[in-house]
C-alpha cells in the first residue's frame, strides 16, 4: 500500500516512477467522420482518437526546448491522436487546429517523417502551426496577440514573433479570401 506522502510525490514529482508524466495514455473516446462532421463540423475522412496524456513527442520536445522539464497543459497530435497532456478535452477550436495538423502529417511519409522536420526545420514549424493557428483566428477563439502568445513556448522552439505573425497573417488572407 502507498503510504500519504507516496501518493502525493506520484502527483507532483516529476521524476517519481509513478508519476503523471509516465502513466500510459488513456483513451477518453474514437470519433468518427460522421462524429467529427456532426460534432464538430469538420471534414476528415478518417476515425481519431483523443487520449489523456502524453504522446510519443513530448520527451523529445521536452529534451530539444525545455530542458528536459516536461511542459504540461496543451494538445499534442499524432498519428491520428489527439493527446490531452495535463489539460481537459480540445475545445472545438482545438479540434479544428490538430485535424489541420492530421492533414499535414497524411502527407508526409509517415509520423515521424513530418515530426522530424518540425523539430529540426523553424520555417517549416512555423508554417504548419500558422496554418493551423490562423484556423483558430478564423472560428474566432483567438486574436492575433494571444497566438503569438502560444507561440513563444517551448513548444515551439520559441521562434522570432515577427516571422510567426507573417505567417499567421499569410494564412489568415488566404482563409479570408484577400
Ligand atoms: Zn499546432
Amino acid at each position: 500500500m502507498p503510504t500519504e506522502s507516496d501518493v502525493q510525490c506520484s502527483i507532483s514529482g516529476f521524476s517519481n516512477e509513478s508519476s503523471p508524466v509516465d502513466k500510459e495514455p488513456y483513451l477518453l473516446e474514437t470519433l468518427t467522420p460522421e462524429d467529427l462532421k456532426r460534432r464538430y463540423n469538420i471534414d476528415y475522412d478518417h476515425p481519431i482518437q483523443i487520449k489523456l496524456g502524453r504522446s510519443p513527442v513530448c520527451d523529445v520536445v521536452d529534451e530539444r526546448w525545455n530542458g528536459g522539464q516536461p511542459t504540461t497543459g496543451y494538445w499534442s497530435a499524432w498519428d491520428r491522436t489527439i493527446y490531452c497532456v495535463g489539460i481537459a478535452p480540445p475545445p472545438g477550436y482545438v479540434m479544428q487546429h490538430e485535424v489541420i495538423h492530421f492533414r499535414q502529417m497524411d502527407e508526409a511519409d509517415d509520423v515521424w517523417a513530418w515530426w522530424n522536420r518540425y523539430l529540426d526545420d523553424e520555417d517549416f514549424r512555423i508554417e504548419v502551426e500558422a496554418e493551423a493557428y490562423a484556423n483558430d483566428i478564423y472560428v474566432d477563439a483567438q486574436n492575433m496577440d494571444g497566438v503569438l502568445w502560444c507561440f513563444n513556448s517551448p513548444l515551439y522552439g520559441f521562434p522570432p514573433r515577427e516571422k510567426c505573425r507573417n505567417a499567421v497573417q499569410r494564412h489568415l488572407d488566404k482563409l479570408y479570401g484577400v
